[in-house]
Parts: C-alpha cells; sequence; structure tokens
C-alpha cells in the first residue's frame, strides 16, 4: 500500500475505476471541444517544457492525479487533429468505433505476434487481412502485415522484394547479407514519398541504387521511361510506383507500368499510403486499374480509413518470400507451421506489439463496405468544393486537378502564401501544412478526416478569404467576411 496525495490508500493492483471513468470524462470534453477550440495549438516551446517538465518525480503518484494534471498541462500543446477543419499533411482522424477499440486494445494488453499470446488478436488480424484483400481487389491469397504505418509497410515490402529478386539470381540475402551480394536496381518516380527512400536505406539499397525517372506536371511517373529503363537487361530490380502523390493526389498509371513490368522479373511495390483506399470506391476505383497486379502493397490505416495512429499495412502477393524475409524463430517461442495459426510474427519486423488488428477491424465492421465508399468519396466532394471556393479568392490560384482529397494552391507571390497561411492558422479557424513545388511556395489541403463537414469547409474558406483581403488588400468577393469572429458560438 502506498499513501498517495489525496490522502486515500491504494495499491497497485486496485482497479481505478474512478480513474477510467474520469478519463472517459476528460476525453469527451476534448471531442465536445473541437468544434469551439482553436485548432492550432495555443502554447508555445517554453510554455510546453514549463507545464510538462521538471525533474523525475522521487515518489509514487496517485494515477487519477497524474491523468488529471497530464491533461490539465498538455491541453494547450494539442492540436485538434480530430477536428473537422484539420486539412494538414495527409491525417485522418479517429473513427468512434476505432478509437472505442483502440482504449480496448490497451485494456486488454494482448501481445499479438504470437497466437499463444493472443489468440483472439490474431484471428481477428487475420480476418481484417481478408477483408482488405477483398475491400481493395487485391489478390485473396495475399499475405498481409500489421504495422506502425506506411513507412514500416514500405520496409515490410520491401525487405520480401529483396529477399524475392535476390533469390532469383540464387542469393539468399537472408543467409549471406548484402556484401558480395548483386546490386539492386530501384526504379522509382522523381516525386516518389521520402518514406520510399529511407526503407531501402534501411535494408542497405542506397541512393546509388536507385534510378529516379521523370514525373508529368502531376507528379506521375513517366511510363515510356520505365520501358526504356527496363529494356536494358539489368540488375535484379524493384520498380516503386505510386497511388496518392502526397502533394497533388495524382496517381501513377499502375496498369501501364504493371504492363511494362511484366515478363522482366522486376518487383513491382504500390506506396498507397492513402491512394489505395479509392479501390475501394466504385466511382475512384478506375484511378487504380491494374493495382492488383503489382507484387507488394504499402498503405496506412491510420490515414484515411481514419483508424487512431499508429496503424499502417503491408500486403504481398508472394507469401513465401514474405515470410522468408520476416520470420524469426527461437527454441522458447511458440510458432505453428502451415495448416496453424497465424502467428503475425512471421510477417512483420515487429517482434512484441500492439494489437492493431482490433481497431482496423472496429473501423470497417462500423463502415461497411458502402461506408467506406461514402467516407472517401464524401472526402473528395469536399475538396472539389474547397477548390471552387478558393477559385472566387482574389489572389488565389489552385495548381492542382482535384484527382481526390487533396488540393494545392498559392497566392500572388511565395511571401503573400506563407503570410496568408500563417494568418489562417493564427486564426484558429483551420490548419494546412505548407510544401515548395517547382521551386515556388503552395498551401496543401488533404480532407482525411471522417468529421469533415461542409460547415467545416465554409469555414476553412472564410478564413482564407478574410485573411487574402486583410493582407494582400483586396476585397473579398463575397459577403461571408462580415460574419462573426471564429469562436463565438
Ligand atoms: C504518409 C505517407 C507515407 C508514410 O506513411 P506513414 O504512415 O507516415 O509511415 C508514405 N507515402 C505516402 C504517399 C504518404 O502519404
Amino acid at each position: 500500500m502506498q499513501r498517495n496525495l489525496r490522502g486515500t490508500s491504494r495499491s497497485a493492483t486496485d482497479v481505478p475505476a474512478d480513474l477510467f471513468a474520469r478519463t472517459a470524462e476528460l476525453a469527451a470534453q476534448w471531442l465536445r471541444s473541437l468544434d469551439r477550440r482553436p485548432v492550432a495549438a495555443s502554447a508555445d516551446l517554453d510554455e510546453l517544457r514549463y507545464r510538462l517538465g521538471g525533474p523525475l518525480p522521487v515518489g509514487p503518484a496517485d494515477p487519477l492525479m497524474v491523468v488529471e494534471d497530464l491533461a490539465r498541462a498538455a491541453e494547450p500543446g494539442l492540436v485538434a487533429i480530430p477536428s473537422g477543419r484539420y486539412f494538414g499533411f495527409v491525417i485522418g482522424g479517429g473513427l468512434p468505433a476505432a478509437v472505442a477499440a483502440d482504449w480496448l486494445t490497451s485494456v486488454w494488453d494482448q501481445c499479438p505476434g504470437f497466437y499463444a499470446c493472443g489468440p483472439a488478436a490474431s484471428v481477428v488480424e487475420e480476418v481484417t487481412g481478408g477483408w482488405l484483400a477483398a475491400l481493395l481487389g487485391l489478390p485473396v491469397d495475399a499475405s498481409f502485415a500489421f504495422v506502425t504505418g506506411c513507412q514500416t509497410a514500405h520496409l515490410t515490402c520491401l525487405a520480401t522484394a529483396r529477399h524475392h529478386v535476390l533469390r532469383a539470381v540464387d542469393w539468399n540475402v537472408e543467409e549471406l547479407g548484402l556484401s558480395g551480394a548483386p546490386s539492386i536496381r530501384v526504379v522509382v518516380g522523381a516525386r516518389r514519398h521520402v518514406s520510399v527512400d529511407r526503407a531501402l536505406r534501411f535494408l542497405g539499397i542506397g541512393r546509388v541504387s536507385l534510378r529516379v525517372l521523370p514525373v508529368d506536371g502531376s507528379g506521375r511517373m513517366e511510363v515510356s521511361r520505365l520501358r526504356d529503363e527496363l529494356a536494358t537487361a539489368g540488375p535484379p530490380t524493384i520498380v516503386c510506383a505510386q497511388a496518392g502523390e502526397v502533394n497533388t493526389g495524382a496517381f501513377d498509371d499502375l496498369d501501364d507500368i504493371a504492363d511494362a513490368v511484366a515478363g522482366t522479373g522486376a518487383w513491382l511495390h504500390v506506396d498507397g499510403a492513402y491512394g489505395l483506399w479509392t479501390a475501394a470506391s466504385p466511382a475512384l476505383r478506375h484511378l487504380v486499374r491494374g493495382v492488383e497486379r503489382a507484387d507488394s502493397w504499402a498503405f496506412d490505416a491510420h490515414k484515411w480509413l481514419n483508424v487512431p495512429y499508429d496503424s499502417g499495412l503491408a500486403f504481398c502477393a508472394h507469401p513465401d518470400s514474405h515470410r522468408a524475409a520476416m520470420t524469426a524463430t527461437a527454441e522458447y517461442l511458440v510458432q505453428g507451421g502451415p495448416g496453424q495459426p497465424r502467428d503475425a510474427m512471421d510477417w512483420t519486423p515487429a517482434f512484441s506489439r500492439r494489437a492493431r488488428g482490433f481497431a482496423v477491424y472496429a473501423a470497417l465492421r462500423s463502415l461497411g463496405r458502402e461506408g467506406v465508399a461514402e467516407l472517401l468519396e464524401r472526402s473528395c466532394a469536399h475538396a472539389r468544393r474547397f477548390a471552387a471556393g478558393l477559385a472566387t479568392v482574389p489572389g488565389c490560384e489552385v495548381l492542382n486537378e482535384v484527382v481526390i482529397n487533396q488540393v494545392l494552391f498559392r497566392f500572388d507571390d511565395d511571401r503573400s502564401t506563407d503570410a496568408v497561411l500563417r494568418r489562417v492558422i493564427d486564426s484558429g479557424e483551420a490548419w494546412l501544412s505548407g510544401t515548395t513545388l517547382d521551386g515556388r511556395r503552395a498551401i496543401r489541403l488533404s480532407v482525411t478526416n471522417w468529421q469533415t463537414s461542409d460547415s467545416d469547409i465554409t469555414r476553412a474558406l472564410d478564413a482564407f478569404r478574410t485573411a487574402a483581403a486583410e493582407l494582400l488588400g483586396r476585397g473579398p468577393s463575397s459577403t461571408e467576411n462580415d460574419r462573426k469572429g471564429p469562436f463565438l458560438t
């Protein structure tokens, strides 16, 4: 027993029901505050260090007090990412069922690496993997892994690719490593995501091994150049295509790329971090035509599916190579063979890890096939409406063809673009991230959150209209700017 600061006694094994009830209350308060609070954090670095810092306490403290203090101290440093007006990077929110299942995941505390450690966690991953393959039109017998995010999914898929293409030239990379190995050629587009390069680097495949192909104005790989590259019989080859460029949302022509790769022995990997989800919508599926012809796919559940962080998925069309690249065994471990329950350890680079399947399962069950499609289509409709609205803001130029949920735009010049963005963020009305495209500053909007509503889009547009009018000295083109201030609700 310990004496805590509230003067009550509690042993470590008491179930603190009041703690969990109060935590649920704090969570509900946060969710209720989203419409009213500024989207950006309000505290700066110094303030947060002051609020959260100090020496490590010597003695124990009451858990309830710890959680209350943490919530209070962190609050001004929280970004309202779950709000429908957070449009930064490509970041989803959390569907209610997924958040709740994620809470249970912590409480249940299963270790899903082995069936023996968490039978339900293991079977939920097996079921969910099958659902995902069906939903996205991937091969039904594809192997899969629940990982932390698309970065780790790349690592998983590309380790599998490395195994596969080297084995084809009689090099067992798990046994022999890379020193003395045949070199590997990796063909990528110029606008690939940086996480691809990093995964390759972790795998001992450095920049010298990359063949970087030019892209068109939207960022799509020029497939004629891929054909040229593959025409020369080269070393073992991995091609990385992309479904959903991070700025413009552009899609490589996967069918054309699969044609170019067919028969060459090259491995085709797809970065579909968020864009792969379009395969789940009859209206959007054409964007990823041919995607099922790839050898591996990396994507996220924590972006467009709106599962809380962290949650990514790796799928491979060659289960034997996948398992060979990932598995590990030791005498004390309990792994099944063929026909036995699935041990996730055989498919992921992790050993112990979170039971991520529960939240993905809950998200998919709560939406159903139609709900996923509706979420995707709704996000795209919001993005189109935002782009159409921006086109009426004086001084604003939309830079991309809005193919999915991404809008890229800028104002008169770099200085104005940055200043308008800063003003909007400071207004608390919306949060968007900036980027540099072809040497010029731009603003990115990503509608990835299930919560985003028509009125969120209206509020964000109004914020841009007002900021542009104030900073660029041009009258707004509508009367919406004389509405009440953002936080008067
Ligand atoms: C976000 C993103 C990644 C990286 O995914 P994480 O989940 O952050 O690891 C890779 N590729 C693209 C296109 C992305 O948008």
